[in-house]
């Protein structure tokens, strides 16, 4: 096997000293996690890059298909090495430049470093000879010494030559955990995993919270959101769900609030609760799915009445966001297939048929004022059932199945 090694640049890294530390620590720490399977990888980091040393193909393999969902990675490159001699270095060039000779008009140069002063060929000379011999091979490659498409790069160190040209582009972003915790109410619809995903982005640790309403909604819409929940754990973290026993909330509501208004009643219980769970597992701020307009509840007025009820930051990043873009995030990172399932969730069954776009909250508040919410709230957050994902893959796909 050519391969010795895989080259990590670092995805933003604007924050300084001991964040820059955590940064690095909490990407290794995540990646060991996410190739668990793999044995123990050896890593070793610096400043700006990180390697992760190759033991065999399938170590190769996995690392490729998987490395691309890691946040917190820029690019990485995959580093071949070879003997320090003249005409393996030229045999392995040519094995790493055949992975673009598919490709269009590509321009191409070699770099050398040289840090091993002992070997005989000083670096300009390697570069010729390296250069000289792999460019009449393919029709698809010219020099450019600025910018080219292609730069083999060739390090004489003291042990080896080591190579690379390829670089893969990551995820960017920020390694999940380095940003704190936050709770995401999870519905089983298209927008919240999706939301769920850019928070993990920015380097947040996710819980999730869905309510739940039996019998009014399916064993079927909870194992949709089961496996909503493991799907968002391959983007680099654990998840714990928690989910709400919230039928009796939703009955009295619908005794107790005039159904114009019962929604926003509905979305301020549900954050009662949220921000109750939030606090018993310390995190810091609470995600939604919420995008301005798309529904009554998502006006800035409904906002301003839902948020009533805490303190807490909350946080939406689809708020701007058309349905449009916000589906083909769900396509690229594989929630919306799931996402789509035709199973009612508890807000279907419930919602009134022409809901204020513009509720009051004096008025919201007076409605409310009749009944005890408090204690069924407390209830609520006590009998809640918690799952940790991800699941084992044979269970995974016991949900599948059901879907
Ligand atoms: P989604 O596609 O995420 O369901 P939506 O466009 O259907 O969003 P709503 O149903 O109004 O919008 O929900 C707005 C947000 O409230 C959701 O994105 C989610 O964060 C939260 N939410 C709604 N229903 C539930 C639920 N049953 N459990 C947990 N969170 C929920
Ligand atoms: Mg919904």
């Amino acid at each position: 096997m050519i391969w010795k090694e895989i080259l990590i640049r670092y995805g933003e890294l604007s924050t300084k000293g001991r964040n820059k530390m955590d940064f690095i620590r909490r990407l290794r720490e995540n990646i060991r996690h996410a190739f668990a399977d793999l044995g123990h990888l050896h890593i070793r980091t610096e400043r700006d890059r990180m390697f992760i040393a190759i033991q065999d193909e399938t170590q190769m393999d996995a690392l490729l298909k998987g490395l691309p969902k890691i946040f917190g990675i820029q690019s990485f490159s995959p580093v071949a090495a070879c003997e320090k001699d003249i005409d393996a270095m030229k045999k392995l060039a040519i094995t790493i430049m055949d992975t673009f000779k598919n490709e269009q008009q590509l321009t191409f140069k070699v770099e050398v470093k040289r840090t091993d002063k002992t070997f005989p060929l000083e670096s300009h000379a390697i570069q010729r000879e390296i250069g000289g011999f792999v460019l009449p091979q393919y029709k698809n490659l010219s020099v450019k010494v600025k910018k080219p498409d292609i730069e083999l790069r060739v390090e004489v160190r003291h042990d080896a030559t080591y190579m690379m040209a390829q670089v893969i582009p990551g995820a960017g972003g920020m390694p999940v955990g380095s940003n704190g915790k936050s709770l995401l109410m999870l519905s089983g619809g298209i927008d919240s995993p999706v939301a769920g995903y850019l928070m993990m982005k920015r380097g947040v640790r996710l819980e999730a919270i869905h309510f739940f309403s039996p019998p009014y909604t399916s064993q079927n819409s909870l194992e949709k959101v089961k496996v909503l929940a493991n799907e968002l754990t391959k983007f680099g973290a654990s998840i714990r769900l928690h989910v709400i026993p919230f039928t009796e909330i939703q009955v009295l509501i619908k005794e107790k609030v005039p159904s114009n208004v019962s929604m926003t009643t509905t979305r301020r219980m549900m954050l009662k609760v949220a921000d109750k769970v939030r606090e018993e597992i310390d995190a810091l701020a609470i995600v939604t799915g919420e995008s301005l307009g798309q529904v009554a509840s998502q006006t800035l007025e409904s906002l301003t009445a839902i948020n009533a009820v805490t303190n807490t930051p909350i946080l939406r990043p689809l708020i701007s966001s058309d349905k449009l873009e916000i589906i083909d995030i769900a396509e690229k990172i594989g929630t919306y297939e799931t996402s789509i399932q035709p199973f009612e969730d508890c807000c279907t069954i419930f919602t009134p048929a022409s809901p204020k776009t513009k509720p009051k909250l004096e008025k919201v508040e007076h409605y409310e004022s009749f009944s005890d919410f408090d204690e069924l709230i407390e209830r609520a957050v006590k009998n809640r059932e918690v799952y940790i994902f991800p699941k084992k893959e044979q269970e995974a796909d016991k949900f599948a199945d059901l879907l």
